[in-house]
């Protein structure tokens, strides 16, 4: 596990310790569509909503590593997974996750599912 930093957030697992997009040695690819990825991956089910922005994403995999079970890098992006088992989510680990994010690439949100 990572060691948390003062300011709550948790450097990347490949190595960026910032928090700020645009640091020099955490190199962002351009989010394009047309390579199947799209340009944002999204999950949800029991009252969440997880999107990731692919022209945030860096595919440092923080996310993955934090949480496997709802993230894995694809190619240049991280997907919310296709099997997440989002009866048994762990909701504030997926807002740590989220907040964790050095890109800020990964959005929560509540959702009102149907009865
Ligand atoms: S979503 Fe955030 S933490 Fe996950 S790979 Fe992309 S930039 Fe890194």
């Amino acid at each position: 596990m990572n060691p948390q930093q003062a300011d709550g957030v948790w450097p990347c697992e490949a190595g960026c310790a910032s928090p700020e997009p645009g640091v020099p040695d955490h190199d962002r690819p351009s989010a394009d569509a047309s390579d199947g990825a799209g340009v944002e991956s999204r999950g949800g089910g029991n009252g969440v909503e997880v999107v990731v922005d692919h022209e945030l994403c860096s595919r440092a995999a923080y996310c993955q590593g934090r949480y496997p079970a709802v993230f894995e890098v694809v190619g240049d992006y991280a997907e919310v997974r296709a099997d997440v088992a989002w009866s048994d989510i762990d909701r504030a680990l997926l807002e740590e996750t989220a907040r964790g994010c050095p890109w800020m690439a990964i959005e929560v949100t509540a959702t009102r599912d149907p009865a």
